[in-house]
């Protein structure tokens, strides 16, 4: 039997967008509120004061209306003033990506580089700030999910304030997966999203933002202003004043409904099923006789396994057969990971340790199916000893 792709998947275990809960879906089709009128606008005070508590800052936090990467570029339009030296923390796309923004805005921008299956070392970021007196930005990924890799962010986050350059954080892929908040990673600008690991559908941007990233963009005659990108429009917003433009307000409702979710569960109930699942996953993978991308797994993300792709077998092929035999799906690798590894993800409702079973025999069956050795059976046990040892 095959599982046609004009099906859906049965079971997606994506790095996003992800599955979304049935409660966001559900709170999505709710009637769509007028902007302005008072039902709505306490809704939306309702929500930033949620965001405010999962992302951990003292300010209200600003939710623009489109998915993450608005955010990112927002964010290098805002923090960047013309002429100024920006140091990019590169392990991997994401990180490398932030590049193509922050060259728009910047003077200068330098590159602190790792090889994609590695992580930024704090002490190599506090060396080149120290060399570097003139770095006014500082932009990192925590989890650069094209890798499955995650950067080691409040030691980071602390060399760049010893420094005292204001700090950009992509958090798109480890807020509400694992211990991450705009306070910990001392991010002034904490760029996350709901897609991911509070499952509801791509859509906005949650930005935790710093009273320094509030006063450097007021100072910054180039921050957008009167436009689509602007961070600084929103700040009324967030103070119970009017909106610039339209909210996407059944996307605010699913927002609402996935914050509730995760601080009702208690953000380190999810953490610590996000952790168990990527640990079982990669406790199988290996008894696969198969290798984690990541160097070591000390550097391994809690919310993505990337698994390097056998010599000799084709990635796409891992991922059609896995769909078509079992209809489980895979992510494939983005960019400089494309075609050598393929990714699971534990985000948000696939973050149960009982999908990292599912996970592992896909992986092993599809492998076995393409002739490559993966013994599914031992892979499965490994999962099974890896929850149990919990
Ligand atoms: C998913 C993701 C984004 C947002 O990009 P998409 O185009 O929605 O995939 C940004 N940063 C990171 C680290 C991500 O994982």
């Amino acid at each position: 039997m095959r599982h046609g792709e004009d099906r859906p998947p049965v079971l997606e275990l994506t790095t996003g967008p992800v599955a979304a809960y049935p409660e966001v879906l559900r709170a999505m089709a709710r009637a769509v509120a007028y902007d302005q009128d008072r039902p709505f606008r306490d809704r939306y005070a309702g929500v930033l004061d949620k965001a405010r508590r999962a992302l951990g800052t003292p300010l209200p936090p600003v939710v623009l209306h489109g998915e993450p990467v608005l955010g990112l570029e927002a964010a290098a339009a805002a923090l960047i003033a013309p002429g100024e030296t920006v140091l990019l923390l590169v392990s991997g796309v994401y990180g490398r990506g932030f590049g193509g923004w922050a060259r728009r805005h910047a003077g200068r921008v330098l590159e602190l580089a790792v090889p994609d299956d590695e992580a930024i070392a704090p002490e190599a970021v506090a060396a080149m700030l120290a060399r570097h007196p003139e770095v006014a930005v500082v932009a990192a990924c925590e989890i650069d999910t094209p890798s499955g890799t995650l950067n080691p962010m409040p030691a980071i986050g602390r060399a760049v304030a010893g420094h005292g350059a204001l700090l950009v954080v992509d958090a798109v892929s480890s807020f509400g997966g694992m211990a991450s908040d705009a306070v910990a990673t001392l991010a002034d600008l904490y760029v996350a999203g709901p897609a991911k690991c509070l499952g509801a559908p791509p859509g906005l941007t949650l930005l935790g933002v710093s009273a320094r990233a509030w006063a450097k963009m007021h100072a910054n005659p180039a921050a957008p202003r009167g436009s689509f990108l602007s961070i600084l429009d929103w700040e009324a917003a967030g103070a119970g004043g009017p909106f610039p433009f339209t909210p996407s307000v059944a996307e605010i409702h699913g927002l609402e409904a996935a914050l509730e979710l995760y601080l009702d569960e208690g953000p380190e109930a999810v953490w610590a099923r996000h952790a168990a699942t990527a640990r079982a996953t990669r406790a199988g993978v290996r008894a696969m006789g198969l290798a984690l991308w990541p160097a070591r797994e000390a550097i391994a993300a809690p919310t993505v396994t990337a698994v390097r792709t056998p010599p000799g077998i084709d990635e796409a092929a891992i991922r059609a057969e896995a769909r078509a035999r079992y209809g489980v799906l895979f992510s494939a690798g983005r960019r400089e990971t494309a075609g050598r590894l393929t990714r699971i993800g534990h985000m948000g409702p696939a973050a149960r340790p009982i999908h990292a079973i599912a996970a592992v025999a896909a992986l092993g069956g599809a492998l076995a199916a393409l002739g490559h050795p993966a013994d599914a059976g031992a892979g499965v046990a490994a999962a099974l000893a890896a929850l149990a040892a919990g």
